[in-house]
């Protein structure tokens, strides 16, 4: 009797505990739907230790969102010749797949549509490859880059408006996403500066806002027919002039009103470093979902956090849900990034600005949130 007295009362008390950490993790999707995590995708010979750190550092700060930058690194089938080097293998991206399935994280692959096809004075894959996609062909590589330069070069862009760039990214996009067997697809398109190039044949004269909408839209629209989202960064669509946010983090290019041009279901990721700017209430009002992305500020990181959690709980139910959460977004590889995580190397010059000190730091703030 006592035996089975003692049996209900332990039952009684596991479900109690089971139902606890339940209504935990609602409360804390409720509160913010998405904790990201945006990162390069790793070399080959840093798959495992990433797994690993999916498995022992994304896991238990409640990360559901893990975008991997990965672009021409991987081994693409329909598009051997766009193949970069150190590149992924269908199978070294299914071990990432499997771990995120078992821990509940969505993944979402990236390979940067429009702009950043070059970096420095590399040309990437696309438009070496595909030299007649170049928005400014007359813009010739620099042996050194710098910037200023006399061109305005920051990264090459695809001409939007060329009648065989789309068959080829859409060949990409349609296989990376099903590598990674996900339902959305993050195309980049931040700091697209060369847009609209007065020399372009197909472009010149064109209203820059509206072929930056166009471009989303082609994006999106092929993406839909398989019910796969889109994401992208926010910065052309907030004026840099009006908001003092300057020519990267926002657009000096008249990009600006394609935030009126896009779909509602585009997805936002609003990216700001230095500052918690209050941007994110800018797109939830023109109807768009919004995530903040900090970067290696921690006080700044904390702030959006903290921000993010009230633009939820002091907005319109119509609203509310456009203020979708945070990521973290970190602007290296995966193995630097766990070299710097795990104490291998040291940035003196940053101290404590680093991003994995905001990625500590803001996972932190939210774990306090639950
Ligand atoms: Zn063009």
């Amino acid at each position: 009797m006592k035996n089975i007295l003692r049996r209900i009362l332990l039952s009684f008390f596991l479900s109690l505990c089971i139902l606890n950490l339940l209504l935990a993790q609602q409360n804390l999707d409720s509160i913010l739907p998405v904790r990201g995590f945006c990162i390069g995708a790793p070399k080959p010979n840093d798959v495992d230790a990433f797994t690993k750190f999916i498995e022992q550092e994304l896991k238990p700060r409640k990360v559901n969102t893990l975008i991997l930058r990965v672009d021409y690194n991987y081994q693409f089938k329909s598009h051997p010749e766009l193949i970069d080097t150190p590149s992924l293998s269908n199978s070294d991206v299914k071990k990432m797949v499997t771990v995120c399935k078992r821990n509940n994280i969505r993944i979402i692959p990236q390979i940067n549509m429009l702009g950043h096809q070059s970096w420095a004075n590399e040309t990437y894959k696309l438009l070496s490859v595909y030299p007649q996609f170049d928005e400014t062909p007359h813009v010739k590589m620099p042996a050194k880059y710098e910037w200023p330069n006399a061109d305005n070069l920051y990264c090459k862009s695809y001409c939007p408006l060329h009648p065989e760039v789309h068959k080829i990214v859409f060949g990409l996009i349609d296989e990376i996403c099903d590598a990674f067997e996900t339902d959305a697809f993050h195309a980049g398109m931040d700091e697209v500066f060369y847009l609209g190039d007065d020399k372009c044949p197909r472009c010149s004269g064109r209203d820059k806002a509206e072929l930056f909408a166009g471009e989303v839209r082609v994006l999106r629209d092929h993406l839909a027919q398989k019910n796969r989202q889109i994401w992208i960064w926010g910065d052309r669509l907030i004026d840099g002039k009006i908001t003092g946010l300057g020519l990267w983090e926002a657009s000096y290019n008249n990009t600006h009103r394609a935030i009126d041009m896009i779909p509602k279901d585009v997805i936002i990721c609003d990216w700001h470093y230095e500052r918690a700017d209050k941007t994110p209430v800018y797109f939830a009002m023109k109807g768009l979902n919004v995530i903040t992305c900090p970067w290696r500020m921690p006080s700044v990181a904390v702030i959006q956090t903290e921000d993010m959690v009230n633009f939820r709980k002091q907005s319109s139910e119509q609203m509310r849900n456009n203020f979708m959460g945070m990521m973290q977004t970190v602007w290296s590889d995966a193995g630097s990034f766990l070299d710097g995580f795990y104490g291998k190397t040291k940035d003196d010059k940053a101290g404590a600005n680093t991003p994995w000190n905001c990625f500590r730091a803001m996972y932190d703030k939210i774990g306090q949130l639950r």
